[in-house]
């Protein structure tokens, strides 16, 4: 804790409403800041990233923006949970310091004619399959660093590859913040935490576990020897035989560019990477191999 600093030591949690509120905060606050963004909705995954970052600085700020750019037409965007007062209270009980709730109209003041795109790590996975998604999120988490300045940003493991693309533009732009990548928080029976659990009917949050533990079952056959091609199509096909309506992708990649990888088991560090439809909702996780 810095102890030179009042702001800190005030309990209630500061309402910063503009992108000037937020840059005049952490000015002010002359201590070590963390950023934690989100879109609200929030659960005990987003709660574990305030938490870790309390370790990393004095100072914990959060941000809740829907950022439209993120979702392409025909996606959730309009039917995002937003739970806003219930998102303050399970933040401000959690010691978080101060909420930055940023409008449209600030983020994107128009005519807005900029952007922001990684190369590569983009054209596979989620970057494939929703695209222009991670230029929405490049774009939104820039303007989030440079507004607030802070010191460390965490990020969940759970959107493993916005972490890469995150972790890459920062170093390409020289942007000055520390990028920590949180490990995912699970619900008891495996499921990652998700605000877009939510969709779910009662029969998919049964069959919605079965995600997380293929994972499981294709470490443990690629680490027992099996094919990477043979085991990927055996793990798609049998999360649709359990109730998933599609899989958007199931491969195996190298953990620091994101190539694909197809031969034996990996002597790089190496993830397996799942996306798959269930009911109204469309489901993410990864794990390491
Ligand atoms: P979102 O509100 O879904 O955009 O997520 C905000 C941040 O929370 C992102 O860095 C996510 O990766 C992270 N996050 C979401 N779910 C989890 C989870 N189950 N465990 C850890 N981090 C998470």
């Amino acid at each position: 804790m810095c102890r030179n600093c009042e702001i800190i030591l005030d309990k209630t949690m500061h309402l910063l409403p503009s992108p000037t509120a937020l840059r005049d905060y952490v000015a002010s606050t002359n201590a070590k800041v963390a950023l934690v963004p989100t879109m609200g909705a929030l659960h005990a995954g987003h709660i574990s990233l305030m938490n870790a970052a309390r370790q990393h600085a004095d100072v914990v700020v959060a941000s809740i923006f829907v950022n439209p750019t993120q979702f392409g037409p025909t996606e959730d965007f309009g039917a995002y949970p937003r739970t806003i007062e219930d998102d303050k209270a399970l933040l401000e009980a959690n010691g978080v310091d101060a909420l930055y709730l940023p409008t449209v109209e600030a983020m994107y003041p128009q005519p807005f004619r900029t952007q922001i795109r990684v190369n590569d790590i983009t054209n596979c996975l989620c970057g494939k399959s929703r695209p222009g998604h991670m230029d929405g999120v490049a774009l939104v988490v820039t303007k989030l660093f440079l507004q607030s300045g802070a010191d460390v940003a965490l990020f969940g493991e759970k959107d493993f590859q916005q972490l890469c693309v995150i972790r890459q533009f920062v170093r390409d732009l020289d942007i000055p913040i520390e990028v920590i990548g949180v490990p995912t928080h699970r619900e008891a029976d495996g499921l990652a935490m998700s605000s877009r659990n939510r969709y779910l009917s009662e029969n998919e949050r049964h069959i919605a576990p079965t995600l997380y533990e293929t994972l499981q079952q294709v470490v443990a056959k690629i680490r027992q020897g099996a094919k990477i091609a043979e085991t990927c199509a055996w793990a798609s096909a049998q999360l649709q035989e359990k109730g998933f309506a599609s899989v958007d992708y199931l491969e195996i990649r190298d953990e620091k560019n994101l190539v694909l990888l197809e031969e034996g088991l990996p002597h790089i560090p190496a993830r397996v990477f799942v996306a798959a439809r269930l009911g109204r909702a469309r489901l993410i996780d990864n794990l390491a191999l």
